[in-house]
């Protein structure tokens, strides 16, 4: 079976980003780790001509609200960067709810699109493990949280963490019901 016949096949003849069910080819997810039926998606026309807009469709992509959810690694990876670019509330909003695999993340955020991530900014934990979005940890010291008074305990588990994009000390997340920015010399991924 040819590899577009395959994806037909997995993906019902429907793109596994919106669903439209016209003008439909197989499509490489760049920076792949894996090849064939694995590394690619079913997707049509109006989502691949989108992929390397200057200016995303953000009204297309709110299906993603759904492709976001497909058991399809591809699909996930996909979604996530196009999440990623249309830089919308809600956007953010889905790209914090969206679960995927560890390996599948890291395909992910793995240079796509022709974009390089030379520059990427890197968080890290005090042993120097990898941070990313989402990720939880644990405060190693009490810290006071500037503008009041405050104080994070140490030992305080902090879930769901985003990062400063343009600052790879600094990382934040929720402490009894307040956000707030932490350092990220004094957590350690859980
Ligand atoms: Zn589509």
């Amino acid at each position: 079976m040819s590899l577009a016949k395959e994806l037909e096949k997995r993906a019902n003849n429907c793109c596994e980003l919106c669903g439209s069910s016209e003008n439909l080819s197989a499509y490489e997810v760049p920076s792949s780790p894996k090849s064939g039926i694995d590394a690619s998606i079913l997707a049509c026309k109006t989502c691949i001509d989108d992929f390397d807009a200057e200016t995303k469709n953000a009204n297309h992509w709110r299906c993603l609200n759904d492709a976001m959810w497909s058991t399809v690694p591809a699909v996930q990876v996909m979604a996530w960067r196009l999440l990623q670019r249309v830089e919308e509330d809600w956007t953010r909003e889905l790209l914090e709810m969206m679960y995927m695999e560890d390996d599948t993340r890291n395909w992910a955020e793995a240079a796509g699109d022709g974009e390089e991530k030379a520059d990427a900014v890197i968080h890290r934990d005090v042993n120097g493990v990898p941070l990313a979005a989402g990720d939880a940890v644990l405060l190693i010291k009490d810290l006071k949280v500037k503008g009041s008074s405050m104080v994070a305990k140490q030992g305080t588990a902090v879930r769901r963490i985003s990062l400063d994009p343009e600052n790879e000390k600094y990382i934040e997340g929720k402490v009894d019901g307040q956000q707030i920015v932490i350092i990220t010399d004094y957590v350690k991924k859980i």
